[in-house]
């Protein structure tokens, strides 16, 4: 079986290439691999250093139909998570987002109709649905993106939806919440809090710090992600769901304390611009597929900090780039 997965320079696509690589999915035990990625300033192929001799890495955008149309032929598996990822950065300016997570999948989708790949899985965000103040959503929930980041997510979902109606795509749509663990670029909360917490620095809290946020260690989001693409039905929306429900104030809390800092090192920041208050996600479908999360999230972001506390290296080459963006 040859598997093409796009993005996995970043921080999930990575851990996915690097589970699959090392026989985390004995079903694909056997699977060759290609990785594209455009390398952007999210993209870093040390994520890949560990699995590198086993993969096929090549330097490219998921929107360059030219490039497609010589690579994709062969796959029968293609997994998708090329996107631009930042709810402030897509604030700040939209246009990548679109170019990237509408028009670049939109050019992916026709290489792999194309192309007769077998299995397309497009990895998305619970981001798609907006907000939801109590219970949680379910696949069939109507989306209502709020960030341009959203929207953009929103917007390649929809026509993974019509790829499959129209013309047979036989794609399948994961949806999940937020993402933790190694190897997380340090722009997103937790390695930005960490990183800044371990090098003596305060970190920003927005708003009144009561936003919730479902998180998932990436390990388990990726063994999700493999459930839905070797047992999912083709058009089919798939949640995975995370362990721990928190608001941002308690998420300072346990990274306080994790790092063992006390609250003198948070600043208290404006509110991100339409910052959605809660995310839910009911994920009965994909656990019926047998998907259990398996990290708790004390153990997880124990795990998680001790790795950015031993590498160092690895964050203080890309961090510098990013402390004058992160608020
Ligand atoms: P990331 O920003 O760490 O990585 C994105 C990767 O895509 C990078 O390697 C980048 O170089 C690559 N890329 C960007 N534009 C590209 C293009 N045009 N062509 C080829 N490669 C390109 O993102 P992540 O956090 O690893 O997220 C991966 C996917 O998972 C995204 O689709 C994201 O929407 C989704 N997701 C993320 C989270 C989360 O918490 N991080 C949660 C749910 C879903």
């Amino acid at each position: 079986m040859r598997v093409l997965v796009t993005g996995a320079a970043g921080f999930i696509g990575s851990a996915y290439a690097r589970e699959l690589l090392t026989g985390a999915y004995p079903a694909w035990r056997d699977a060759r691999v290609t990785v594209l990625d455009a390398l952007t300033y999210a993209g870093n192929k040390a994520n890949l250093a560990p699995v590198e001799d086993r993969l096929t890495f090549v330097h490219g955008d998921i929107g360059d139909a030219a490039l497609l149309q010589r690579l994709v032929p062969g796959h029968d598996v293609v997994v998708n998570f090329a996107a631009e990822s930042h709810v402030d950065r897509s604030i700040a300016g939209a246009a990548d987002f679109v170019r990237t997570n509408v028009l670049g999948v939109q050019t992916l989708f026709d290489a792999c109709l194309k192309a007769g790949v077998e299995r397309v899985v497009h990895v998305s965000t619970d981001e798609v649905y907006g907000s939801i103040d109590t219970g949680s959503w379910d696949e069939h929930a109507p989306l209502a993106p709020n960030s341009p980041y959203a929207a953009a997510k929103a917007g390649a979902d929809l026509l993974a939806r019509a790829y499959h109606v129209t013309h047979g795509l036989p794609v399948v749509i994961t949806r999940c919440g937020n993402n933790y663990g190694p190897y997380q670029y340090p722009e997103k909360v937790i390695p930005l809090f960490v990183t800044r917490l371990l090098t003596g620095g305060t970190v920003p809290l927005y708003g009144d710090g009561r936003n919730v946020r479902d998180w998932i260690h990436v390990t388990d989001h990726c063994r999700g992600i493999q459930i839905a693409a070797e047992r999912g039905t083709p058009g089919e929306v798939y949640h995975i769901a995370g362990t721990c429900e928190l608001t941002n104030l308690q998420l300072t809390e346990r990274l306080l304390a994790a790092c063992e800092a006390t609250w003198d090192r948070v600043e208290r920041v404006p509110d991100r611009l339409g910052h959605d208050r809660r995310y839910s996600l009911d994920d009965t479908k994909l656990r019926a597929l047998g998907y259990t999360p398996r990290v708790s999230f004390a153990q997880g972001l124990a795990d998680t900090v001790r790795w950015y506390a031993q590498n160092t290296a690895w964050w203080q080459q890309s961090a510098p780039k990013e402390r004058a963006h992160a608020r």
